[in-house]
């Protein structure tokens, strides 16, 4: 059993992680300021007595005593990350040097969520973990981008300069359960649009590529790095590399949901990546990951939870 902090623990990722860990035996903290996230997440953990939650703001200091780390504190939805652009460079930064500091003090092993957006609009295809990105450092993603990358420097600088034991994760587009309906990122919008029958909002002509990993793969990939040996610290793509571009997925939601709403195109925001696709050799040779979950498998569970929650709305 092990005593383990999960920052931004009642957001979507963070609140699968809780419930995993626990599964296994540890004693979790989650902290969260609810600024994307939600109790609701979280509730069925509430009285469990291997949970505790607090409500904390990530950039300033935390005194605590756990054993593990893992920082995903972060606004993750463009939406909501650009809403208040310098509160998520501040989380990004700030947050980590205090998890940093943090785990510092008490020996802990701490994991860093990053992102493809580290990449930026990648010039390299598939994307490696030695590749070192294309990203506009002053524009309206930049607050995200940015902010992650500082974040993935000073998690080597504390482990070349203090010792720290470090892991970094680059994690790529991820849907599921739980993610909020207004969430604002593609999988959402369009399940939440075809339930609604509501036309489904294609920005630019629809042929930008992502890759979708299944949370169920992600949370596995993320305890794996964590459990795994001292001298790897990474960073390494966790990501499912079936690419499929907006239109494919928005017909495969249109498909899966039955819906008879049609595709409406709408700008590409600005410094929207045109491509994405991990390559995941490095997860493969040193966590023995891959992802299992197929994209329609996938959809069809997060389309049943979506009915469930958009009909008790
Ligand atoms: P989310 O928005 O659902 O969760 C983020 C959580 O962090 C929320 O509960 C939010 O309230 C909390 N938070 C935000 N700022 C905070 C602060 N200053 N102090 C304390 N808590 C704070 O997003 P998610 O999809 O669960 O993402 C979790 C992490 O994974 C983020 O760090 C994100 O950057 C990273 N990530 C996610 C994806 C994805 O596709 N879901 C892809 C790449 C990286
Ligand atoms: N910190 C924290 N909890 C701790 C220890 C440190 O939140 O248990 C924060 C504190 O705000 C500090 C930051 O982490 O400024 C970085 O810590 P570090 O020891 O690296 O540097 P310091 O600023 O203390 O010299
Ligand atoms: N997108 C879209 N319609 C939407 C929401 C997003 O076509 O309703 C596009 C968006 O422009 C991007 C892709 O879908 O090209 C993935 O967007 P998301 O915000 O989910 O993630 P990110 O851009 O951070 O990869």
């Amino acid at each position: 059993m092990n005593k383990v902090l999960v920052t931004g623990g009642a957001g979507f990722l963070g609140s699968h992680l809780c419930d995993r860990l626990i599964a296994r035996g540890d004693d979790v903290l989650c902290v969260d300021n609810f600024y994307t996230g939600n109790k609701r997440n979280v509730a069925h953990l509430i009285g469990n007595p291997s949970f505790d939650i607090m409500r904390h703001d990530v950039c300033w200091p935390l005194y605590v005593e756990v054993e593990r780390i893992f920082n995903l504190a972060c606004p993750a939805s463009p939406i909501h990350y650009q809403n208040d652009p310098v509160q998520t460079t501040k989380t990004s930064v700030h947050g980590a040097i205090n998890m940093l500091g943090l785990a510092k003090r008490v020996k802990a092993r701490i994991l860093q969520a990053s992102t493809s957006e580290v990449y930026g609009d990648p010039a390299v295809h598939p994307q490696t973990e030695d590749y070192w990105g294309n990203v506009n450092p002053i524009g309206i993603r930049s607050c995200y981008d940015e902010g992650k990358r500082c974040a993935e420097t000073l998690f080597f600088d504390y482990h070349r300069q203090h010792g720290l034991e470090v892991k970094v994760m680059r994690i790529f587009n991820t849907y599921g359960p739980r993610m909020h309906p207004e969430d604002g990122r593609v999988v959402s919008n369009f399940i939440v649009q075809a339930l609604r029958g509501q036309d489904l909002t294609i920005y630019g002509d629809g042929m930008q590529t992502r890759s979708f990993c299944y949370v169920d793969d992600l949370v596995d990939g993320m305890i794996r790095l964590m459990d795994s040996p001292a001298d790897f610290t990474g960073p390494v793509n966790i990501g499912n590399p079936g690419e499929f571009t907006m239109i494919e997925l928005a017909e495969t939601v249109i498909r899966l949901t039955g819906t008879s709403a049609k595709l409406v195109f709408q700008p590409l925001p600005q410094d929207d990546p045109k491509q994405r696709c991990p390559d995941n050799s490095l997860a493969k040779e040193k966590l023995n990951w891959q992802p299992k979950v197929s994209l329609e498998d996938g959809l069809k569970e997060t389309i049943a939870y979506f009915r469930s929650t958009l009909t008790n709305d």
